[in-house]
């Protein structure tokens, strides 16, 4: 039974391991799925503005060298004087040329267009009033500048940025501004070929704050600032890898990762939804939870039912194993109990030389007083024998057990004779002293005859003999008269 319980306990101690071991994989698992989630975003994040970063970077860069190659042709001695269309050609014809590219303009002091890289015949326009004009007139060592956006004067209001570097005099001045413009519509060409979610957006701007472009494109975000201080935005720029924040006014938990154009004072940023990012993660443990909690769940109702059932198996087998060792009527242990006890006691005692007490008790003229009080009377009456033999034979190792009828016994180990004797002659006054009635025994009460026998069990000899020489005794009691104990040997 214990070995039993131990086994049952380590079965419930492993299945519960398995069940947190379920557990603790799935949530490992899913962490790592997380973090492989997080970092391919992350990856697929600093590919696109590396990717973006780099064209951006190329494509400025090959417009300053347009811009710096028309400088020093402006500067080579006699080419002002060349006529007009040969000093055109000279001036703009290795200018780099392509699709977002605008026009070339050298404007003068005042901001008067002198030359225009696609006209002969330069329109009469000022740009006084543009920064890039502005920058180069107040600062000399701008180098080049990327300004803010605008629309365009000549070019139907199309939307551009203008890269410029300022023109020095022989002695230093201020002598005018050399521009390209480049269309917006470069950036959102650029955008427009590369594949990210509905909720992302890339961000293009000057290291001031100044939005260049910004996908999803809106006209409103021209020239705009990007909305936080600028202290701010240093601090994000200069920090390397991404950040998670809520920064647009939208209110959406985007990874932002950040990257400067080189050779430029722009910044990419690409920050993308956290919702979208963790989307198929998100997919994946919603399969993953539910499984593992299934699971989790499954072994937890199988621990329950199996120990329901073996509480209930064990309950029963220990009622049954009871049942089998007590006598149905009077509650005490019955004569296979008696058996089995008597022949471990007699073993023990011989090895032990240690004398073994057994009282044979028998009622006396107990079929008369069933004949007169009925058979239910009778049996209540055994039910108090049985009590008060039990109330007399109380160390640990006694044993008091129906024999059978009206015969019960006590087997007392480690009692001697004269001990046993005592008991029972204690145990007969304590049955007479009772006086239930019974009119056709001797003194009107119901009394008991027992015989005592004791033995230090000799070996080979058989514990048939303690209990034939008790019986014996009990016989002789009655021979002398009922209501007495008689020892064996006496
Ligand atoms: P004595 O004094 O010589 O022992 O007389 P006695 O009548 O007790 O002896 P006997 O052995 O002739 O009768 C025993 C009676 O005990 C017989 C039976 O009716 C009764 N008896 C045996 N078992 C039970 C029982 O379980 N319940 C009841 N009520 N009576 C029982
Ligand atoms: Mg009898
Ligand atoms: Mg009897």
């Amino acid at each position: 039974m214990k070995s039993h319980g131990l086994l049952h306990r380590s079965l419930y101690a492993l299945a519960g391991l398995i069940a947190i071991g379920i557990c603790a994989a799935a949530v490992a698992l899913l962490w790592i799925d997380r973090r492989a989630t997080w970092h391919q975003a992350y990856v697929a994040a600093s590919n696109l503005t590396e990717v973006l970063s780099a064209d951006i970077s190329r494509t400025i860069r090959v417009y300053d060298l347009s811009l710096q190659g028309v400088i020093d042709r402006l500067h080579e001695p006699g080419i002002q004087d060349a006529p007009r269309p040969m000093l055109q050609r000279l001036l703009f014809d290795r200018a780099a040329s392509a699709e977002f590219l605008g026009t070339i303009l050298i404007l003068d002091r005042d901001g008067n267009v002198r030359y225009d890289s696609q006209s002969l015949d330069p329109p009469k326009v000022n740009f006084a009033d543009r920064d890039f004009f502005q920058v180069h007139r107040d600062n000399p060592d701008v180098g080049m500048y990327i300004s803010r956006p605008y629309l365009s004067r000549l070019r139907d209001g199309d939307e551009s940025i203008g890269i410029s570097r300022r023109l020095f005099n022989p002695d230093g001045s201020f002598a005018g501004v050399v521009t390209g413009s480049l269309r917006l519509a470069y950036f959102r060409d650029r955008f427009s070929g590369l594949s990210i979610g509905p909720k992302d957006i890339i961000t293009i701007f000057r290291d001031d704050g100044t939005v260049i472009a910004r996908t999803p494109y809106s006209s409103q975000d021209l020239g705009a600032d990007i909305g936080q201080e600028l202290d701010f935005q240093q601090f994000l720029i200069r920090r390397d890898g991404a950040f998670v924040g809520v920064l647009a006014p939208d209110g959406v938990n985007r990874l932002y990762t950040f990257d400067h154009v080189p050779g430029t004072p722009l910044v990419i940023d690409v920050a993308m939804a956290v919702e979208q990012v963790l989307e198929p993660w998100w997919r994946r443990a919603m399969l993953v939870i539910p499984i593992t909690f299934a699971l989790f769940a499954s072994v937890m109702a199988q621990i329950v039912l199996y120990r329901r059932e073996t509480r209930l198996r064990q309950e029963v087998e220990s009622q049954l194993a009871k049942e089998a060792q007590t006598d149905g009527l009077t509650g005490i242990a019955n004569r296979r109990t008696f058996d089995e006890t008597l022949q471990r006691e007699w073993l023990s005692a011989g090895r032990e030389g240690q004398p073994l007490s057994l009282l044979f008790l028998d009622a006396d003229r107990f079929k008369r007083y069933n004949d007169r009080y009925g058979h239910q009377e009778g049996d209540e009456l055994l039910k108090i024998l049985a009590l008060t033999l039990r109330g007399k034979a109380r160390r640990p190792r006694d044993l008091v057990a129906r024999y059978g009828g009206e015969e019960f016994v006590a087997l007392l180990p480690g009692t001697p004779q004269e001990r046993a004797i005592e008991i029972a002659e204690a145990i007969r006054q304590a049955v007479a002293g009772l006086r239930a009635q019974h009119e056709d025994n001797e003194g009107g009460i119901a009394t008991v005859s027992i015989g005592v026998a004791t033995a230090i069990p000799q070996p080979g000899e058989a514990s048939a003999t303690l209990v034939e020489a008790a019986d014996a005794a009990v016989y002789r009691a009655k021979e002398a008269g009922r209501n007495r104990v008689v020892a064996a040997g006496d």
